[in-house]
């Protein structure tokens, strides 16, 4: 039998299982002020800036809230009015991108592709070709809908070629994936505590260019959600202009100096595409089938077809699990018929083994014997 490490698995797109270290941090109670807990808001705030070489032209900005709050306050503060953003589209996290956008006033261009394809040069081009007033475009990484990975480097070369400003959903991917704001040219990153980096919920951060960040004042509507205003004032002051999650900050700081013992984003990244790799394997030796092909999956949650069974049901499979221990999560509306299980968090090929007999012992329970999806078995 395979060592279980948690009592309780939390296997969806985030919040992901955390490590006991990191919860441990929020049993203790600190002042938004004191000197510890602004010593571990820069460290947090440097870390994040030096992942992603921003060092010398990024600044981290960190907002209470979840990371879509993150994305409203980069439409808010770094999108002048009168722009007009590329959303690119495969995946349910980018139709969110479209409707932040929109609701924050902005025009949209929508660049949308089958949920299996990533955008290319030359797709990119077309789209701008046809829309010459497009300013920025905004991309999903990895988009956790489905779990498609989307390179930046495409997109890094038509904005510099066609002077478009570039940011991207990084919310699934960083900690995780490899991201160059100064190489790849992006304005600004938005980023999840509660994904990669294996902290708790809580805040949203945005890491964007100082000069761009310094060019936004007084440009947010929303006074919450104003990056300028909070910079600023965390800059002159110290510590943040509105209650912080004090127990969520003292969390993510501790996920840092593990993200960074670990080895960084390489040996965190490694380390999930190894889980990946044995809950993908171990799946399909038990006859289920992957939504995406592996060459566009990032290892970091797997979409699995339904099987094609008529005792499956999502919700009865979905309490089996529950009844052990482990939480996963029903497909979302772009990819119907499909279930999802994360790779993310504090856990290793050891626990995948365990998530894998659960799996089993959870489909045999509910009376599941065909695990193939349905055209499959017509093929
Ligand atoms: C998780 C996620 C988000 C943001 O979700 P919140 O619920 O606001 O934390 C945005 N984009 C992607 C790709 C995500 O995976």
């Amino acid at each position: 039998m395979p060592e279980r490490r948690h009592d309780f698995y939390l296997l969806t797109p985030g919040p992901v299982t955390v490590a006991p270290a990191v919860k441990q941090e929020m049993l203790r109670d600190r002042s938004p002020n004191g000197d510890e807990m602004m010593a571990q808001v820069n460290a947090i705030r440097a870390y994040m800036v030096e992942i992603c070489n921003g060092v010398g032209t990024h600044e981290c900005v960190p907002v209470q809230g979840s990371a879509t709050f993150a994305i409203e306050g980069v439409f808010h503060t770094l999108v002048p009015k009168g722009s007009t953003i590329l959303v690119i589209q495969n995946g349910f996290y980018g139709i969110r991108l479209k409707e932040v956008a929109e609701g924050v006033g902005h025009t949209v261009v929508m660049l949308e592709l089958p949920m299996t394809v990533t955008p290319t040069e030359a797709d990119l081009d077309a789209v701008i070709d046809a829309n010459p007033g497009i300013t920025h475009m905004i991309m999903c990484h990895v988009d956790t809908g489905t779990g498609i990975y989307n390179p930046i480097d495409p997109l890094a070369a038509v904005a510099r070629r066609r002077g478009i400003k570039l940011l991207i959903d990084a919310v699934a991917s960083f900690g995780s994936f490899p991201i160059d704001v100064k190489e790849q040219g992006i304005e600004a990153v938005m980023i999840s505590p509660n994904k990669g980096l294996e902290g708790v919920p809580g805040v949203g951060i945005v890491v964007c260019r100082r000069d761009v960040l310094e060019a936004s004042a007084g440009r947010s509507p929303s006074v919450v959600l104003d990056l300028h205003a909070q910079w600023a004032f965390m800059e002159s002051r110290g510590w943040w202009r509105f209650t912080p999650p004090t127990h969520v900050l003292a969390a993510l700081a501790k996920a840092c100096e593990r993200h960074r013992a670990e080895g960084g984003v390489a040996a965190r990244g490694e380390r999930y595409r190894r889980n990946w790799r044995r809950l993908v394997d171990g799946l399909r030796q038990r006859g289920f089938k992957t939504l995406l092909p592996d060459s566009v999956a990032a290892p970091i949650i797997a979409t699995f077809m339904d099987p094609d069974d008529p005792a499956y049901d999502f919700q009865k499979f979905y309490a089996a699990m529950e009844r052990r221990g482990i939480v996963i999560f029903p497909g979302r509306l772009t990819a119907a018929g499909t279930f999802r299980i994360g790779c993310m968090g504090d856990i290793v090929e050891e626990d995948v083994s365990v998530i894998l007999d659960a799996i089993e012992e959870s489909m045999a329970e509910i009376g599941v014997t065909r695990t193939m999806p349905a055209l499959e078995r017509q093929a």
